[in-house]
């Protein structure tokens, strides 16, 4: 093969791009893949300055049964230290270091909510019941990533455990309804259950939103930042002879030629492409000319059914350094900190006043939309992380770098650039950041912030070309276009495009890191498969 003709292009690399890749290239398999930025990593990266760590992306990684395990099988080694979150709301924080302290959440939630005593109580037993299968789902290696014929000490664990799996899997699937609709049945305090469900995105499916409460304690962090795991797939990556290319954005994929076209206009072919990255680009950028009538309506449809569907919601993140010690933040939370300065809970300007304000954006003067931010910012929760609290070597002596986030909605934003007020509105945004948090939990904070910088939904859409910059791919407030159904992740990444093949949070939902991990999997297997169904075609030929 030439050069620029491989048995398997991977488009992305992400998390999805990358396990693909990793795969294929452990089996000797012929890859290349493709990524527009000069790095890997795509919605899991970290960066450096000043001597500062901090995560851009995801702030720590779920282990779920797969990270651990799949390092492993690639031979890859890479240290990882714990990542405890912490919950706290108005002036109490609670550190969710085990798995009892769902407990405290409750002390805390009855604390604050006094009145819905026997709400909270229905709540909590609710979530426990998710936990429970949450610990069935990740409690073990998941089987993709073991030996399963060979090690024999896993195949005792796994049997007794693959009926319990079933039924908690079917459980998990009946409780698919939106987490607000799901809470309002338990409880008509509406403070309470926007406190539970705000920092969730919108109608996150209610064994997904709740099964984070297991989640917190399943947190893992590499030593040197969460763009380390990805650092080390691609090593790996070259190191079995897979061909890894930065700095190359697919603009083109023409099917009947069976190869991609870079924005430089170099073409590379392949016999199955993996595309790991947004889908909405796929279906834009494919040529379908050449292709069987039958096949082209298919993709049109589909083309069609995505285009008219919205990403997920997006993040704002600020990262800042502070002339703080550690201590000053040790003393109050874990690394990992969900924060909410009221108990009041966002309520209709997180739903209905900001839908509002974005349908007649033209007659809303900017003193409505900074009043409307204002309150946004003041009754949000907070992530928090805090990169040294994990290991000490992130941050320089004496100081604290911090990054801080909140959902924040990508069509605002947008509106706000075309009327030409993005960087000031920015600045009103940290501006409102830091002054909430200085009156709360962190006392003098922003007199002590040594620089600032932030990353809005509109740079996730440029930097890993995501659209409307969502971070977990499809919103759940419509229904999502893809598989979302665990026991059918394994079809979630075949597509009517003839060998082509999706991964990652596009291909799957609901999405995070763990799916987009399985996915690339699957891609993987796919791709493995159609190289050898080709082989055997070619030797039955040749006999
Ligand atoms: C702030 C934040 C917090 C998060 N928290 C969590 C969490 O707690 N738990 C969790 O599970 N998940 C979390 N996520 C989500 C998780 O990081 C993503 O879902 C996951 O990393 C997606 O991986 P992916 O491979 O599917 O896609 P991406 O990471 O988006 O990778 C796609 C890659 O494709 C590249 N690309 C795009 N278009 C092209 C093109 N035309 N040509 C070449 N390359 C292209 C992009 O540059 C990118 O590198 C978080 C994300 C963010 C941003």
């Amino acid at each position: 093969m030439s050069e620029k003709s491989h048995q398997t292009i991977v488009v992305g690399g992400g998390m999805s791009g990358l396990t693909a890749a990793a795969y294929l290239s452990k089996t000797g398999h012929d890859v290349l893949l493709l990524e527009k930025n000069k790095g890997c990593g795509g919605l899991l990266n970290s960066f450096q300055r000043e001597g500062f760590t901090f995560d851009a992306g995801a702030r720590s990684i779920l282990n779920a049964g797969i990270i651990h395990p799949m390092l492993k099988e690639l031979g890859i080694e890479l240290e990882f230290l714990d990542s405890p979150v912490s919950i706290g709301i108005e002036n109490d924080v609670i550190n969710l270091d085990s798995k009892t302290s769902l407990d405290d959440y409750k002390r805390l939630l009855e604390k604050l909510y006094p009145e819905s005593i026997n709400d909270i109580d229905k709540i909590i037993s609710k979530i426990e019941g998710i936990m429970k299968d949450m610990a069935i789902l990740y409690g073990i290696d998941n089987p993709n990533f073991r030996d399963m014929k060979n090690d024999r000490a896993y195949l005792k664990e796994l049997l007794p455990w693959l009926g319990k799996f079933i039924f908690a899997l079917r459980r998990m699937n009946r409780q698919n309804e939106p987490v607000e609709s799901f809470l309002e049945k338990l409880s008509s305090n509406q403070s309470l259950i926007d406190i539970i469900a705000q920092h969730f995105f919108k109608k996150t499916p209610t064994f997904f939103a709740l099964g984070y409460f297991y989640a917190y304690t399943d947190y893992i962090y590499p030593r040197g930042g969460t763009g380390e795991l990805p650092k080390a797939i691609m090593e790996k990556i070259i190191e079995k002879d897979g061909k890894i290319q930065t700095g190359t954005k697919i603009v083109k994929v023409n099917l009947s030629e069976k190869e991609v076209k870079d924005k430089d206009g170099n073409s590379y072919s392949f016999d199955s492409l993996i595309w790991s990255a947004d889908l909405k680009t796929l279906y834009r950028i494919l040529d379908t000319r050449g292709l069987d009538e039958k096949i082209t309506r298919k993709i049109f449809e589909q083309k069609e059914l995505l285009l008219s569907k919205h990403g997920c919601d997006s993040v704002y993140s600020m990262f800042i350094g502070v002339d703080m010690p550690l201590e000053a933040f040790s003393s109050i939370s874990n690394g990992h900190f969900f924060y909410t300065p009221s108990k009041k809970g966002l309520g209709e300007l997180h739903w209905s006043e900001l839908d509002s304000l974005i349908e007649n954006y033209e007659t809303t003067s900017r003193e409505q939309i900074l009043q409307w931010l204002n309150k946004y910012c003041q009754l949000t929760t907070y992530e928090i992380s805090i990169p040294a609290f994990r290991n000490p070597a992130l941050a320089p002596e004496g100081k604290t770098g911090l990054v801080i986030s909140m959902l924040f909605e990508y069509d605002l934003m947008k509106k706000v650039k075309d009327a030409n007020w993005y960087e000031e509105f920015r600045i009103e945004i940290e501006n409102r950041m830091l002054d909430t948090l200085s009156n709360s939990i962190y006392p003098g904070l922003k007199d002590k912030v040594i620089f600032q910088s932030s990353s809005t939904p509109l740079s996730i859409e440029s930097v890993a070309g995501s659209s409307e910059g969502a971070i977990v791919g499809w919103s759940y407030k419509s229904p999502v276009p893809v598989v979302n159904n665990l026991r059918k992740i394994s079809s979630s990444v075949k597509t009517s495009i003839p060998n082509v093949y999706q991964a990652g949070q596009w291909a799957y939902s609901p999405a995070g890191i763990p799916t987009a991990i399985l996915t690339g999997w699957y891609a993987a297997k796919n791709a493995m498969k159609t190289k050898n169904e080709k082989k055997l075609k070619r030797e039955k030929t040749e006999v």
